[in-house]
C-alpha cells in the first residue's frame, strides 16, 4: 500500500491509495457491508454508485460456521462479491456495542483476517468511551498498543490498521498517535468517536481528531471510524481525515429517515422528497411509503448512499477548487453544535496554517465572522504585521475600493506616498496596504457591503495593531487632501517590493531588486510579469496568485543574503545530481524542510552543505516531506546546470 498526495485545501488532502487490490481515491466513503445479508449488494455499490472500497466485520464473519469457510475458500473479496479493495473491522465496536467481551483473541482475529485476504485489517482495540476516567482510558490506550505490537507478525501481506483511541483525553490521543506512526500500518482509523457524534458532541469531535493528528504521520491515510452523517464529512476532511465508513445508510433506512447533506428527514412527515438522486427522481413520497417494508428499506438505504457518496465528491471537488473552507462553513450552519464544531477549529488554528497552502485557485469568501478565523486570514494578519515593510510615518484608511485596489486607488496612493503617508483599504480581513493588491487573498477574496459587528470590531483592533508595529499615526483622508500636487513613486516598484518581503520575509526584496531594477509586463493586463536586475530575470510575477516565481538568479541571491535555514529544502546527496539539472524532488529524498515554509512557497533546494542545487516550489510542508513516501516534494523550477523553462518569457511582453 502506498499512500500520495495530489492535492490539497486546508488541511485536507485529495490523495491516491494504491492498495494490491485497487488504487482509492481520497477522501472516500467506505460504506459498511455485512458479511452475509446486504440491503445493496456490493456489486452494485461499485458499479453503480462508484464505490471504491468498502468495509466488512471480520469477528460476524469468524463466527458464522458457514461465512468462515466461504471467505477462507473466497477470500472476503470473493463472499461479499466486491471487486475492489475491502477493510475488515475486528469485533472492537461489537465489544463495545453490546457491551461485554467476546470470545476472540487480538492474534487470532487478524490471522483470520490475513487469511480471508483482508486488504487492510484491524487489530482488536480498546474502544473508550466518553464517560470512562482518564486512567481508564490511559489502560485502554496501553492494551491498544501492546496489541498494535502483538499484531505485527501476524499480519502477513496485509495492511494494517491501527485506530488511535485515548477518548476525549488529547494528551492521550496524541501519546496513543505517537506511539502508532512507530510502527507499521497502512493507515489509521481515528477510534472510539461514534458516541461523541450520536450526542452531537461535534466540538469534542473536532478536538479528538486534531489531539490524534498530532501525533500521527502526515504520509499515511486517516479514517475516521463510524463517521455516519454527511454532515461531518466536510469539517472532518477539512481536519485531515481521508476515509470514512457508515453504517448509517442502512441504519438510518431501517428507521424510515432519509440522510440530506443538512440533515436528516423522517419519511414519514415529508409531502415531498427533497431530493434529487435517482430514487427519489422515481418516486414520490407517498409511493415510498406504500412500499412493502423491506423494499421501502433497500429504496431508503439507496437513497442514504446516493447523498453520502455525493458528499464526499463534493468534498474533492472543493478540495481541487479551493472551496472546502466554504462548504465547511456552509454545512456548519446547519445546526449549533455543528456550528460549536467550526468555531472550534481556532484552538488547532496552528496545525491548520502548517497545511494551508500559499494560495488557491478560488477566492476567499466571507460568509460570516468564522470567516476570520481561517488560515489565510490569520496569515495575512500576521505577514502584514511582521514580513512587511514600508518608509511612511503615517498612515490613512480608504473605507472601501472596488478590487484591484491599484486600479482605483493608484492616483491617491502615490499623492499620499509623496508625502510619507501610507494608503490602507478597509477590509475585513485586514487594513491592507495598496501596493499589495494582486497577492492572495487580497485580490481573491469578496465580503459584504454591510458588516457585522465582530468584522467591525476586528478591523479597529488589526488596524491599531498595524499602526503600532509599523510606528504609524493615523491621518485623515481629507488631510492628505489638503496637501499639494508632488510627484510620488511608482506603484510597480512598490508593490514588488511588498510583495517579495511578504512572501519571503523581511529583507528579501532588498536581497532580492539591486539597482538597476526593470520590468517586464504584459501587453494585455499591464500588470508586471518578469523581474530584471541588473541585467539578470530574477523573478516572475504569477498572473493567479500575484506572488513570486523565482529564477535561479534571484534563488541564488537569496540564498546568499538569507542565512539557513530560511526557505532551504535540504536534500539527500543521492538526489542532490537529479536538482542540478533541474529534476524534481522527491518526498523520500528530502531531509529538511525550514519549518517556516507552507506549501505553495518558493523554495531554495540545498545539500548537505548549503550549496544551492536548484529552485522550485514546495508541495508539501517539513512534517509531510519527512512522512510521505512516495510522490513528489518540491516541483522543480531551474537546476544550476539546467538551462531553466522558457515558461513567461517572450509571448505577449513588452519591455519597460
Ligand atoms: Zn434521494
Amino acid at each position: 500500500v502506498r499512500f500520495e498526495l495530489l492535492g490539497r485545501d486546508g488541511g485536507a488532502r485529495l490523495g491516491k491509495w494504491v492498495t494490491p487490490h485497487g488504487e482509492v481515491r481520497t477522501p472516500a466513503l467506505l460504506p459498511v457491508i455485512h458479511p452475509g445479508q446486504q440491503v445493496i449488494p456490493a456489486r452494485e455499490m461499485h458499479d453503480k454508485f462508484g464505490v471504491q472500497m468498502v468495509i466488512t466485520n471480520s469477528y460476524i464473519t469468524w463466527r458464522n460456521p458457514a461465512l468462515r469457510e466461504r471467505a477462507l475458500k473466497q477470500t472476503i473479496r470473493g463472499l461479499i462479491d466486491f471487486p475492489g479493495p475491502v477493510m475488515t473491522d475486528s469485533s472492537t465496536f461489537q465489544m463495545y456495542f453490546y457491551g461485554k467481551e467476546l470470545e476472540v483473541d487480538n492474534a487470532t482475529i487478524v490471522s483470520f483476517q490475513r487469511d480471508i485476504g483482508s486488504t487492510v485489517g484491524t487489530i482488536l482495540d480498546i474502544f473508550a468511551t466518553p464517560d470512562m476516567t482518564e486512567s481508564e482510558v490511559g489502560q485502554a490506550v496501553d492494551t491498544t498498543l501492546h496489541r498494535a505490537r502483538e499484531a505485527q507478525p501476524h499480519k502477513g501481506e496485509m495492511g494494517l490498521a491501527l485506530p488511535v483511541q485515548g477518548g476525549t483525553f488529547p494528551a492521550l490521543r496524541e501519546r496513543c498517535a505517537r506511539a502508532m506512526a512507530g510502527m507499521d500500518a497502512a493507515m489509521h482509523p481515528i477510534g472510539g468517536v461514534v458516541p461523541l457524534m450520536e450526542q452531537q458532541r461535534y466540538a469534542d469531535l473536532v478536538h479528538v481528531i486534531a489531539a490524534s493528528q498530532r501525533g500521527l504521520p502526515a504520509g499515511r491515510p486517516v479514517h475516521l471510524f463510524g463517521a455516519g452523517h454527511p454532515l461531518v464529512f466536510p469539517i472532518a476532511a477539512l481536519l485531515g481525515c481521508d476515509l470514512f465508513d457508515s453504517a448509517s445508510y442502512s441504519k438510518f433506512a431501517q428507521d424510515g429517515r432519509m440522510i440530506l447533506p443538512d440533515g436528516t428527514a423522517i419519511l414519514d412527515e415529508l409531502e415531498e422528497l427533497p431530493c434529487a438522486c435517482p430514487v427519489c427522481s422515481a418516486t414520490t413520497a407517498r409511493e415510498l411509503r406504500a412500499l412493502p417494508t423491506s423494499e421501502r428499506e433497500a429504496q431508503l438505504a439507496r437513497h442514504n448512499l446516493h447523498v453520502s457518496v455525493a458528499e464526499l465528491r463534493r468534498v474533492r471537488e472543493a478540495i481541487r477548487a479551493g472551496r472546502l473552507w466554504e462548504l465547511v462553513e456552509q454545512r456548519c450552519r446547519a445546526h449549533p453544535a455543528l456550528l460549536d464544531a467550526l468555531r472550534s477549529l481556532d484552538a488547532h488554528a496552528g496545525w491548520l496554517e502548517r497545511r494551508e497552502p500559499l494560495s488557491k485557485p478560488s477566492a476567499l469568501f466571507y460568509t460570516g465572522s468564522e470567516t476570520l478565523a481561517r488560515p489565510d486570514v490569520q496569515r495575512l494578519r500576521a505577514r502584514l504585521l511582521e514580513r512587511y515593510r514600508s518608509p511612511c510615518e503615517a498612515a490613512m484608511v480608504v473605507e472601501h475600493a472596488p478590487r484591484p485596489f491599484g486600479r482605483t486607488l493608484g492616483g491617491k496612493w502615490a499623492h499620499a506616498r509623496a508625502h510619507g503617508v501610507q494608503l490602507l483599504v478597509k477590509t475585513p480581513f485586514a487594513a491592507i496596504p495598496v501596493e499589495l493588491d494582486e497577492v492572495y487573498p487580497v485580490a481573491q477574496s469578496h465580503e459584504p457591503r454591510l458588516w457585522d459587528r465582530d468584522a467591525g470590531k476586528g478591523f479597529t483592533r488589526f488596524l491599531d495593531a498595524m499602526l503600532a508595529a509599523h510606528g504609524w499615526k493615523l491621518v485623515t483622508e481629507e488631510e492628505v487632501a489638503a496637501l499639494p500636487a508632488k510627484e510620488g513613486p511608482r506603484l510597480d516598484d512598490a508593490r514588488v517590493r511588498a510583495t517579495l518581503d511578504v512572501q519571503f520575509g523581511r529583507g528579501a526584496a532588498e536581497a532580492l531588486l539591486r539597482a538597476p531594477v526593470r520590468f517586464r509586463k504584459s501587453a494585455t493586463t499591464g500588470r508586471v510579469r518578469n523581474v530584471f536586475s541588473e541585467g539578470e530575470h530574477i523573478l516572475s510575477l504569477r498572473a493567479s496568485d500575484g506572488y513570486a516565481s523565482l529564477k535561479l538568479a534571484g534563488a541564488r541571491r537569496l540564498h546568499a543574503e538569507l542565512p539557513p535555514p530560511r526557505l532551504r529544502v535540504v536534500v539527500d546527496a543521492d538526489s542532490a545530481p537529479f536538482q542540478r539539472e533541474g529534476r524534481n524532488a522527491f518526498a523520500k529524498f528530502v531531509r529538511a524542510v525550514d519549518d517556516e515554509l507552507r506549501p505553495g512557497d518558493e523554495c531554495l533546494l540545498v545539500d548537505d552543505a548549503d550549496r544551492i542545487l536548484a529552485c522550485g516550489r514546495l508541495a508539501l510542508n517539513g512534517d509531510e516531506a519527512a512522512s510521505f513516501r512516495h510522490g513528489v516534494a518540491v516541483d522543480v523550477r531551474e537546476g544550476v546546470v539546467s538551462r531553466g523553462s522558457a515558461d513567461e518569457d517572450g509571448e505577449g511582453l513588452q519591455p519597460v
